[in-house]
């Protein structure tokens, strides 16, 4: 057991355990606090700032300046110094505070005697709650021990704010996990959902921060650290061989678990008086207030290892489990920082709606809440630290906002929002069977997208004519390992029966680019969405485009069977790949297996460079399908993936609708069907516009499809087709405003 360094420190937390024991509620106690920090550390001052709203500090308490100024100094996040030990959560030790950098003279609280400033942040596991202060007459430098005591014990104050010990202040101080609070993040999949908080992993909660026995807390420490080893060597034994992600992650995972530094640096905190769990909490806050300042990807990744490990040794402590007890209610809205596909699929349909403080539009989550239509908000930063299960909540997956304890206002006309929802899909329902025809007498084909078993129960309930899009990746990325050829039989047989005879357009595997499977060799491609991936790990990997290949025909047995080639750029790819699918028909039907009724063999058109092919391939493919999602980054040269770029440029741009255009054109002159089935399609008035240009297939998310349908059956598209030549040849950048101003007074009533 390591001495402790300053027994000070384990003198100090005793003494504050006593006086917090004894001192009233609120105020009295942060008053208390400070008094004693004062007194034991021989400072002239100390002060505790808290946070009044997530940009501004408040003085609430102090011992040396003038009391008058408790509750009315504030400061900005990142103004004075206080504030920049809030912005930067790392502690400012001064010996002269005026001459540094950043230094605010606050003459109301008579500040301007004081020479020596220490200050550290009062954090909980990243969670920004306030700075502690010392401050001395003589310019005298604080030594290292004493800004770590001050941190042990900034530490402890966090734990005490937690608990709700400063929740109630006579001056209205604002309730911590009581008050709304409104979150502003991204938009994962569109929708409404009203429900209670269920969060995904209930935080640990540590009741004991300080302990006495020091040389019991290092030995219980111990016991869990090597408990933790050997869950990590049992799951990497576990994990498939080869240099998979996983096993990298769970390599990087067993470093830190070995780590001497990181078990050294919690025992020292346990010699200076905290318990084991605060001694692992405080490592924790650490590597998230770290994690927050990384610019690098990678090592971002590590600290979050970090943290999770963290997590996993807290419970081996504390014995609470990732299921607290709490039950999950009745209308669950998840809260998490981030989740596995696999893991948002065992939820499965019980789930209203998903907030995320991480996620990307992208991600495995989003792609599986959108295979189950459940709103999801991404980016939702700190929610979890804020949200308590139970909690009231509202979700908006269209504007991206969450609203958490919300005002019986801002509920009501949540609730107002969510009628007029249900409404618009009882109209829906009405119309499910009848055709996309418009008052011309045009008819467009709605289809729907779909990637997993979960999708097809919407086939029938949303009117889609079929799947046009069957993102076949989603099974391999929800899996720790490439899936075995009867496995996938198995399950496109399951998607066909379950489609009824629709026809259901098969993707062949689409990884790479965002889509990283958890079993492959990590590709380090400096522009990973214009790299190895689709077709191209395809062809160059033949095995497993064979292998989904003869699932395919086995699934289709005596069936129709569709299949399409993902991001083929050149003819010589869609001949390639087409010749596999030959072959494997011939082995097939070598071996004995019933071949499919027919075969129909298509290509993504998701990259310029195809739209100019040679006539040949437009005469080779049976039928293409424009991935608007990749075709619209590369023609705008927008990554869809950055927010801050992706919804720079519109679809409804006069020069994307006229390369769709010319699309439409080159497969109307080889005879060849062709449909479009990024998100776009899935938005009515963008679906009018393509349907007005010529596209008369469409695939989109099977919620889209009632509303597009309705749409296009109360306009007349050869009279939008006029509004956008209009728009065009009087130079528009942007069809947009021009069919929304005539949508208006030329959309019958529903
Ligand atoms: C597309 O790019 O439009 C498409 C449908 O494919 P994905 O979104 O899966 O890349
Ligand atoms: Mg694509």
């Amino acid at each position: 057991m390591p001495e402790p360094h300053q027994p000070g420190s384990r003198k100090l937390l005793k003494r504050l355990r006593e006086t917090l024991s004894e001192a009233g509620e609120g105020q009295e106690r942060l008053d208390a606090i400070t008094s004693l920090i004062a007194c034991e550390m021989a400072t002239d001052v100390c002060s505790i700032y808290l946070f009044r709203d997530a940009d501004t500090l408040e003085l609430c308490a102090t011992e040396g300046l003038k009391p008058e100024a408790v509750h009315q100094t504030r400061m900005r996040l990142g103004e004075g110094l206080v504030g920049r030990v809030a912005l930067r959560t790392t502690p400012i030790n001064t010996a002269d505070a005026p001459a540094e950098r950043g230094f605010r003279y606050m003459p109301e609280t008579g500040e301007e005697r004081y020479s020596a400033f220490l200050g550290v942040p009062i954090q909980r596991l990243g969670e920004r709650l306030g700075v502690l202060v010392v401050q001395s007459r003589e310019a005298r430098a604080y030594s290292d021990d004493d800004v770590y005591g001050l941190e042990v014990v900034a530490m402890v104050l966090a734990e005490m704010a937690e608990l709700g010990m400063f929740q109630s202040s006579a001056d209205g101080m604002s309730a911590r996990h009581t008050h709304p609070v409104l979150f502003r993040g991204g938009t994962g999949q569109e929708g409404a959902a009203e429900g209670r908080v269920y969060l995904h992993e209930p935080r640990v909660v540590v009741t004991n921060p300080i302990a006495d026995d020091a040389e019991a807390e290092v030995e219980r420490l111990r016991e869990a650290v090597d408990k933790l080893r050997y869950s990590v060597d049992e799951m990497l034994s576990a994990a498939p061989l080869g240099e998979g992600d996983q096993r990298q992650v769970l390599e990087a995972y067993r470093m830190f678990a070995n780590s001497k530094g990181w078990l050294k640096r919690m025992e020292e905190d346990i010699g200076r008086g905290l318990s084991a769990e605060a001694a692992v909490e405080k490592e924790q806050s650490a590597a998230r207030a770290r994690m927050e300042q990384v610019p690098d990807a990678y090592l971002r990744e590590r600290l979050h290892d970090l943290d999770d490990l963290s997590n996993r040794l807290l419970r081996l402590l504390t014995g609470q489990g990732q299921d607290d007890g709490s039950e999950m209610p009745g209308n669950p809205v998840l809260v998490a920082r981030n989740i596995g596909p696999g893991e948002l699929l065992a939820y499965g349909r019980k789930l209203r709606g998903i907030v995320l403080e991480e996620g990307s539009v992208g991600s495995h989550a989003a792609i599986v809440a959108r295979a189950l239509a459940i709103p999801l908000v991404i980016h939702a930063s700190r929610i979890t630290t804020e949200a308590l299960n139970g909690d009231p909540i509202l979700v908006d997956g269209d504007q991206g906002i969450v609203h958490l304890r919300p005002e019986e206002t801002v509920q009501n006309a949540f609730r107002d929002k969510i009628a007029m929802r249900a409404k618009a899909v009882e109209r829906y329902a009405s119309i499910r069977d009848l055709p996309a025809t418009d008052k011309s007498g045009a008819t467009v084909a709605l289809h729907m997208n779909a990637g997993l078993m979960a999708d097809l129960p919407s086939l029938p309930s949303s009117g889609a004519e079929g799947v046009g899009l069957f993102r076949t990746e989603l099974q391999f990325l929800i899996r720790n390992q490439v899936p075995r050829r009867g496995e996938l039989a198995a399950l496109y047989s399951r998607v066909l029966d379950a489609a009824q005879g629709k026809r259901v357009a098969f993707r062949t595997l689409d990884i790479g680019s965002d889509k990283v499977l958890p079993y492959m060799k990590p590709q380090d491609e400096p522009n990973p969405a214009m790299g190895w991936r689709a077709i191209r790990v395809g062809l160059d990997k033949a095995g497993v485009m064979r292998m989904q290949l003869q699932a395919l025909i086995r699934a289709s047995c005596g069936r129709p069977m569709s299949v399409m080639f993902p991001f083929v750029a050149q003819l010589s790819e869609f001949t390639e790949a087409r010749d596999h699918l030959m072959r494997e028909l011939e082995r097939e039907d070598r071996l004995g297996h019933t071949l499919p009724e027919s075969v129909e063999v298509g290509a993504m058109l998701e990259t310029p460079s195809l739209a100019y092919a040679p006539q040949k391939f437009f005469e080779l493919a049976d039928f293409i399908s424009i991935g608007g999602n990749d075709l619209k980054q590369f023609f705008f040269a927008a990554d869809r993936e950055n927010e801050r770029v992706r919804h720079r440029y519109d679809c409804l741009n006069v020069s994307f609708l006229s390369f769709l255009e010319w699309i439409v054109m080159r497969c109307d002159a080889t005879g060849t069907p062709v449909s479009f089935c990024g998100e776009d399609a899935g938005r009515p008035l963008e679906a009018a516009c393509f349907s007005a240009i010529g596209l008369r297939s469409l695939s989109m998310r099977p919620a889209s499809i009632g509303a597009v349908k309705s749409l296009l059956r109360r306009i007349d598209l050869s009279e939008l087709r006029k509004v956008i030549e209009t728009a065009r040849t009087e130079g528009e950048q942007s069809v947009r405003a021009r069919v929304e101003a005539w949508l208006i007074d030329n959309t019958d009533p529903e």
